[in-house]
């Protein structure tokens, strides 16, 4: 099937076009421009509106519900930072274009009884038959051979990427977390490297960060929020091209504040289980005792830097208390964060779209072009001019199938 859509602003991921119509035909987009129709296409009259591409949400853990949750607003890719699935579910997964698509990092390094453990078990899955139950037992590493093991199973397994835990939980609430030595943490980064995958550090500290940069990680799955960037931070951040991903939405749940206002809004509730709006209303308050503009300051501080700014939200399970995000809605709150802490609106779609989809090497999506993949939005009003229209949204397409209303 052709479809054909007219009258439309146009943002690529990257910037407005002069083009004002697209054409689509199955699961692609075939062409951009051109004032007419092709034969038998189907017609969308989008004046008043921009079309732009599906949104990725560069920090999630996700489920099938959360990935249906996630499509209503217009994510069509997560990126999972930790989590489990069998090829065959995401094979599932890919074939159904009532989900968003999902890359995992399957299960991340972490140190034995270290992070995320302490979470888990808040959660009541710390036995361990409760993994087994669910396919998986939840591994820890030792040594730098125990690291270089698990990202060889995992990567069988069909991880995307590696994803590696560095905290020792003082922003968490749980000072004195175990936490692998360097040598480990950098033996699992040189065996991610040396398979061409790409490696992502949980670091919520400065220090924790400064460990990830030694290790030689690409991302950075937090900003740190114990402390404002100083100069030496942010050379070093840009020295390294590492990209990353500040999850301004769960640092200010961290922090002690609920998402009230996005859960009031119309656009949100009308589209969001209770059991979610709860979650939206609820928060972790392990940091109380932190300074959220500085986490703003910084996010600017970087990108001015040139530092590659990616939209995440660690949304997870809907649980009050591990609250303040949910799939899809928080992805709009965090790109409105981004846009209070000094980036352009363009920058802050570009941060979720076109940016994730260069650094996690996703070459099929993230920007509008022919020959790529027809995950589309269509917006009513300007986000380019005002990031708040990003949740009026008209239509959305994951892989030319437009998702019902
Ligand atoms: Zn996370």
């Amino acid at each position: 099937m052709t479809t054909y859509i007219a009258h439309a602003r146009i943002f690529d991921g990257e910037k407005l076009l002069d083009a004002q119509s697209l054409t689509l035909n199955g699961e692609i987009v075939t062409a951009i421009g051109g004032d007419t129709a092709p034969a038998g296409a189907e017609i969308v009259d989008a004046q008043g509106a921009t079309l732009m591409p599906g949104f990725i949400d560069s920090h999630v853990h996700t489920s099938v519900e959360s990935l249906r949750e996630a499509l209503k607003f217009g994510v069509t890719t997560e990126l999972e930072m930790q989590g489990y699935w069998t090829p065959q579910q995401r094979t599932e997964v890919n074939n159904d274009d009532t989900l968003a698509d999902v890359r995992s990092a399957l299960i991340a390094l972490m140190a034995k009884g270290g992070h995320p453990s302490e979470l888990m078990k808040d959660l009541g899955e710390h036995d361990p038959a409760a993994g087994e139950s669910k396919g998986w037992v939840m591994p820890s590493v030792s040594t730098p051979d125990e690291a270089r093991a698990h990202v060889n199973a995992f990567v069988q397994q069909g991880a995307d990427y590696i994803k590696v835990m560095i905290e020792e939980g003082t922003v968490m609430g749980r000072p004195d977390l175990p936490q692998m030595n360097p040598q480990t943490i950098r033996a699992g980064v040189e065996e991610a490297h040396a398979l061409g995958k790409r490696v992502i550090a949980h670091a919520i500290t400065l220090d924790a960060t400064r460990q990830a940069l030694e290790a030689g990680v690409d991302g950075l799955a937090h900003l740190f929020i114990d402390r404002k960037a100083d100069a030496q931070i942010i050379v070093a951040l840009a020295d390294a091209d590492v990209f990353v991903t500040p999850c301004l939405v769960i640092s200010s749940s961290l922090m002690g504040n609920a998402a009230t206002a996005l859960a009031d809004d119309p656009r949100v509730n009308s589209r969001l289980p209770q059991i979610w709006l709860d979650t939206l209303r609820g928060r972790f308050n392990t940091y109380p005792e932190g300074n959220f503009q500085h986490v703003l300051d910084s996010v600017a501080a970087l990108h001015s830097a040139g530092v590659d700014i990616l939209a995440g939200t660690d949304a997870s399970v809907p649980v009050a208390s591990h609250g303040g995000v949910a799939h899809g809605a928080s992805l709009h709150h965090e790109l409105q964060y981004l846009v209070q802490a000094g980036l352009t609106p363009s920058d802050a779609l570009a941060a979720a779209t076109s940016v994730p989809a260069r650094r996690f090497n996703l070459i099929d999506r993230g920007r509008i072009a022919p020959g790529l993949r027809a995950d589309l939005l269509l917006i009513d009003g300007d986000p380019t001019t005002s990031i708040n229209d990003t949740l009026d949204t008209r239509a959305i397409w994951r892989r030319g199938t437009r998702l019902a209303a």
